[in-house]
């Protein structure tokens, strides 16, 4: 029988510095259930892995509380410059966008060119237009900012001043949101959206547009998204690095992102996490932080979402595969 999955993050970091009020994280959680309910909902309707993450990103690029989208982090320079990318991997066809200003779903942006099949990765000016020619929604970059991350510049800006920047937690700078799913016809597709780091280098690009760092996917093996300071996931080519341990060494997929998250990357203390999946519908979720925004639904249709250690069953949707006996 056809069986199908997702997961998704909305980052990683020192949770507890977030300071958000249990109505906030309530709400994050909330909207981290809505987003595996719209990618579940296309898996259900029989659409492609590629869809269903797409869908599940979309909710958190909207949400404000996610760096990504609506809510994303601002540079130096107090603005926004989005990186986003998809990849399916039954085709190893991708796309991405960086340093976009004015997409209102760089993710969008980012399936339309893997559709084009021309080119992999646009920047700036040219990804904007780019989408606008595409007909996707165009916004005057306020959108983008709240009064969260206002604070979280003028936060950073101080620890620049006093040179404690190294002690300004991961949360206060970073975030990414992500999915990854496999299909009823057994495709597995990944997609990762994020404002970058908070008070980053004008111009600069992190993992998540990269493909085979910070987002990757190839059938047989897993699809892969991660979160964390991008520059480590780009030296280490994690996403490429964790299908290929599978493909070359056999690892399980648990065992392979855990090595590459908790062994690999953790001596950096930058601050690391993904979620997986493979091509059986297996999930892992490894992060090396306080906690990460995560979910996941299983191939029974169990919707599961966490912030911290503690794992919350929200529901079971309809669509999921039984297992004998219950
Ligand atoms: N990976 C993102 C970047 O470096 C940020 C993050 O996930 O925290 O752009």
């Amino acid at each position: 029988m056809a069986h199908f999955a997702i997961a998704i993050h909305g980052g990683c970091g020192v949770m507890a510095k977030l300071n958000l009020t249990e109505a906030e994280w309530s709400a994050a959680r909330a909207d981290l259930a809505q987003a595996l309910r719209m990618g579940w909902a296309k898996l259900v309707a029989g659409a492609g892995a590629l869809d269903a993450v797409a869908a599940a990103v979309v909710v958190m690029e909207d949400s404000p509380h996610f760096n990504a989208g609506h809510g994303a982090a601002l540079n130096t320079n107090g603005e926004h410059e989005l990186d986003a990318a998809v990849m399916d991997g039954a085709t190893l066809g991708a796309g991405a966008v960086c340093a976009a200003r004015r997409i209102r779903n760089p993710v969008k942006a980012a399936r339309a060119l893997m559709e084009r099949g021309e080119s992999v990765l646009l920047t700036g000016s040219a990804a904007d237009a780019f989408a606008q020619d595409q007909g996707l929604d165009i916004v005057d970059p306020h959108y983008f900012t709240t009064e969260r991350r206002r604070e979280a510049l003028a936060s950073m800006k101080a620890h620049e001043r006093e040179g404690t920047s190294l002690s300004a937690s991961e949360a206060e700078k970073h975030g990414t949101v992500g999915a990854v799913a496999l299909d009823a016809a057994g495709h597995l597709a990944a997609a990762t959206s994020t404002g970058g780091f908070t008070n980053k280098p004008a111009g600069r690009v992190g993992d998540s547009p990269i493909i085979g760092a910070g987002t990757y996917a190839r059938d047989g093996a897993c699809a892969v998204s991660g979160t964390g300071k991008g520059e480590y996931f780009i030296r280490h080519v994690v996403g490429h690095e964790i299908a290929s341990r599978m493909r070359y060494l056999g690892e399980t997929l648990k065992k392979a992102a855990d090595k590459v998250v908790m062994e690999d990357l953790a001596p950096y203390k930058i601050g690391a996490g993904l979620v997986a999946i493979d091509a059986a519908g297996n999930i892992a979720a490894p992060y090396n932080t306080d906690g990460m925004f995560r979910g996941w639904v299983t191939i029974e249709g169990d919707l599961y979402v966490a912030t911290h250690d503690e794992v919350f069953f929200v529901e079971r949707l309809a669509g999921g595969m039984t297992r004998a006996g219950e």
